[in-house]
């Protein structure tokens, strides 16, 4: 049986954060706030897969009320999820996301992030795709205030 799941996140963007993307650190003047590394990526995802699986969300599995998942590795909650959706007796098919952020352009990092992700989901690179966009200067995204990552994820029950 297979299923999808849609995840969705955001971040506000400020000044003297590391930008951590798919487990990427990107040169960028602006990194994201949050509890853990604030990866939005990698948060889109496990939101699609825990979706996908019937499994809840991010903020039930990874409390920012716990001092465990402070400054948090993303790509390690990924690798988590994963075990979870194991137990659960699912595996990922296949993961779709994009990536809105005015700046930096992400294009030749795109490759590392999947390279990255691919690793932590154990799933061979043709089965992950990203996207990166603008907001073309308007609204959040577009005026630097925030980023904003979209994933669907198909699961497959195992056999
Ligand atoms: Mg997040």
């Amino acid at each position: 049986m297979f299923r999808v799941g849609i995840g969705t996140d955001k971040h506000r963007l400020v000044f003297g954060k590391q930008l951590v993307l798919g487990g990427v650190i990107v040169d960028s003047p602006k990194g994201a706030f949050g509890h853990s590394d604030a990866d939005v990526l990698a948060h889109a995802i496990i939101d699609a897969i825990l979706g996908a699986a019937g499994l809840g969300d991010i903020g039930h599995h990874f409390p920012d009320s716990d001092p465990k998942w402070k400054d948090a590795n993303s790509i390690e909650m990924l690798k988590k999820t994963v075990e979870t959706l194991k137990n659960a007796g699912y595996h990922v098919v296949n993961v779709d996301a994009s990536v809105h952020l005015e700046k930096p352009k992400l294009g030749r990092l795109k490759g590392e992030m999947a390279g990255n992700l691919s690793a932590a989901l154990g799933l061979p690179r043709h089965m992950i795709n990203i996207k990166a966009k603008t907001g073309e200067g308007s609204g959040e995204v577009g005026t630097g205030e925030t980023i904003e990552a979209y994933a669907v994820a198909m699961v497959e029950t195992n056999t």
